[in-house]
């Protein structure tokens, strides 16, 4: 007979489109009831959408006063000056018209929360369709994400493979579009998730600071650091991946990030190309299962990748210790909830590199698995009304 906990998990698998071992992962922990919160939660992208105020650029009021002035309701989090939030509206019902448009996972995502669907994320076509008749968008599974308008015959779609296809009309939410405004292409501000934010606040980066980044691209804990550092001090900022690393130098030049040398390499063998073993803090935001992440409509990771990633984490940890000085900081993130990739890769930094964990001063999330309250900082997505996170702080003995 299979056990109660492996059937409750399949179903719940089957029912959030996960696979059932990251519900596994996800249900030792918390146990069923709670894991079907978090699925719920994760499947919305919640009801609170953050941004990051550049104050190299702006302060907070310059902020909120453009913001407001473009009809934005908009609010200060009071626990962090830089932060802001906007609120996303919806779930909003969905019609289903007969003409279907089948988008993949990333662009399904987007449209999910308002975007438009562009030719290139279009799967299939379901039915005849003609440019300017009402669709109904949906994700890979069959879940209708928006309503919209097809403005591509179908032959295009599947020949150009790239323009807008189909207009957004009505989506299951609405998240603001920040980037499309003035202040963001001034560089005023960086979309990013609370967790992020008070992330890097833990670490507390100083103005005259010297500070690698092992896994730095788009750059949001990079420039994050940039501005509590004044622009001053100096960040190495390194990505193994070109087209990421072009994005990480438009985000950095778009907010006038001058502090910050970017090295495209591959990071875990960072001490190979790096003579300094003096850096006084390192970020490791390393690559996850992200099953943290939302909205998620659905989610592949196995057992496998879960392993397979965690011992990729350990090793720009291993390297991030032997960069920073004695008494340096190393801020270790995720944006998922496995123990695999968060408590036990702390662990074994722990036993093995020489590290220890340090309180962290901002701590609005819950306390992690293992290690007293206070140490490590886990964020759930019902709970604290944001992605699923993790942060620890290490400091080299
Ligand atoms: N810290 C970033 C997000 C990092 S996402 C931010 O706050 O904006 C993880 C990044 O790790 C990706 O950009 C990926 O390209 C990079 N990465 C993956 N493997 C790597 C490696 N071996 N060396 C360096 N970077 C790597």
């Amino acid at each position: 007979m299979t056990p109660p906990f492996l059937t409750a998990a399949t179903n719940l698998a089957r029912k959030y489109n996960f696979h059932v071992d990251s519900v596994i992962s996800i249900a030792g922990l918390y146990g069923i009831e709670e894991t079907e919160n978090i699925l719920k939660a994760i499947k919305s992208p919640g009801k609170r959408y953050f941004i990051r105020v550049n104050t190299l650029k702006a302060s907070r009021e310059e902020v909120l006063a453009e913001l407001k002035h473009a009809g934005f309701e908009v609010r200060a989090y009071p626990l962090l000056k830089e932060a802001i939030y906007l609120p996303i509206r919806g779930p909003h019902s969905i019609k289903t018209y007969p003409k279907k448009v089948i988008a993949d996972k990333k662009a399904a995502e987007s449209v999910y929360l308002g975007a438009n669907l562009y030719a290139v994320g279009i799967l299939k076509i379901v039915g005849k369709i003609r440019e300017g008749e009402r669709v109904t968008i949906m994700d890979p599974t069959g879940f209708p994400v928006a309503e919209g308008i097809m403005v591509m015959g179908p032959e295009e779609v599947f020949s150009k493979r790239k323009g807008l296809a189909v207009k957004t009309v009505k989506s299951v939410f609405e998240v603001p579009s920040i980037r499309e405004l003035e202040i963001y292409k001034r560089g005023w501000v960086y979309d990013q998730s609370l967790p992020a934010i008070i992330s890097v606040r833990n670490l507390n980066p100083r103005p005259g600071f010297k500070i690698v980044d092992l896994c730095a691209a788009p750059g949001g804990k990079t420039s994050h650091a940039a501005q509590l550092m004044e622009n001053s001090g100096e960040i190495l900022a390194v990505d193994r991946s070109k087209p990421k690393v072009q994005k990480l130098r438009e985000n950095l030049q778009r907010l006038g990030v001058r502090n910050v040398k970017i090295l495209e390499a591959d990071a875990r063998y960072l001490d190979l190309i790096v003579g300094e073993r003096d850096f006084d803090a390192a970020i490791v935001d390393p690559p996850c299962s992200s099953l943290g992440v939302r909205p998620k409509l659905s989610s592949r990771v196995s057992k496998r990748d879960i392993l397979s990633l965690s011992r990729y984490q350990f090793q720009f940890l291993k390297v991030a210790s032997k960069l920073v000085k004695r008494g340096g900081r190393i801020l270790y993130s995720t944006c998922t909830l496995t123990l695999q990739e968060n408590e036990l890769i702390v662990l074994k930094a722990i036993k093995k590199l020489g590290l220890k964990l340090v309180k962290q001063e901002y701590f609005i999330g819950s306390r992690g698995f293992i290690f007293e309250t206070g140490i490590v900082q886990r964020f759930l997505p019902h709970v604290h009304d944001t992605p699923g996170f993790f942060i620890a702080i290490l400091e080299k003995l």
